[in-house]
């Protein structure tokens, strides 16, 4: 494993072996340890926001996401390999399936989350699935919300709200979660659902997710660019 520092913020490089051991040894803890996946946009918001960097730095695991990372880590010198959320997500379903660990799904709109659910018990059959709820609520709602998780008897909870809202819902709660590992994967349940495409192989391979998305969501682009422009001065500069 390789760790790296970036604007303050730990991330590791893991191999798949490595990544094994980690999500296991989590789940053999007995505190909920957090996973974020923050790519290159999610950097800029950390970088405006000290609540939300400090959040990320106290992460037990920080996996890069995108390109823009990579890209900051090699200016360091050091070469980290890619790991899209999604593909942690699938990892982590699939050590779920064959341990049988007890999974939640917290977030997307109803439509989404139910059949986010119906595709992973047609991927994994054996898959424990203690439950899942839709990602719109009231902060009133949410002391309800972490009762029913905690009594649903999951082990592991995916949070997908967007940045930062997911990260800072699992800070927030992760004292009194019951489950071993919290992770946040932001657009994956649009993805695994299939409301959404992920991008093509080309695109992936290339590095250019983050391009295809916009090209399915035009209106994206005001709010990705400007944060583009902000990952770019801070790429120029030294981190
Ligand atoms: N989402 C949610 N509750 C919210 C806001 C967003 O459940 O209050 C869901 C949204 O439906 C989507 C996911 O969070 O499934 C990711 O949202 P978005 O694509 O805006 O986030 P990003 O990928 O840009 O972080």
């Amino acid at each position: 494993m390789l760790n790296v520092d970036i604007l303050g913020i730990k991330f590791s490089s893991l191999d798949d072996d490595e990544f094994k051991k980690l999500v296991l040894s989590f789940i053999e803890s007995n505190k909920c340890n957090t996973i974020f996946t923050p790519n290159a946009e999610m950097l800029v918001m950390a970088n405006e926001n000290p609540e939300f960097k400090k959040v990320l730095y106290e992460s037990d695991l920080n996996i890069p996401d995108g390109i823009g990372i990579a890209l900051l880590a090699k200016r360091k010198g050091r070469v980290i390999k890619r790991f899209p959320g999604i593909e942690a997500m699938e990892k982590i379903l699939s050590l779920a399936e064959i341990y049988g660990f007890p999974i939640f799904f917290l977030g997307a709109k109803e439509e989404v989350v139910e059949k986010l659910v119906e595709n992973v018990k047609l991927k994994y059959p054996k898959l424990l699935v203690a439950g899942f709820r839709n990602g719109y609520f009231s902060d009133e709602e949410e002391k309800k919300i972490i009762k029913m998780i905690n009594e649903s008897g999951a082990k592991i909870l995916f949070v997908a709200l967007g940045a930062p809202k997911q990260e800072l819902f699992i800070n927030k709660y992760k004292g009194v979660l019951k489950v071993k590992i919290a992770m946040g994967v932001g657009g994956s349940f649009d993805i695994l659902s299939g409301v959404k495409r992920r991008a093509p192989w080309m695109f992936r391979k290339l590095g250019l997710e983050w391009f295809y998305r916009i090209l399915q969501e035009p209106k994206r682009i005001f709010v990705r660019f400007p944060r583009l422009v902000k990952f770019l001065s801070i790429y120029t500069r030294n981190v």
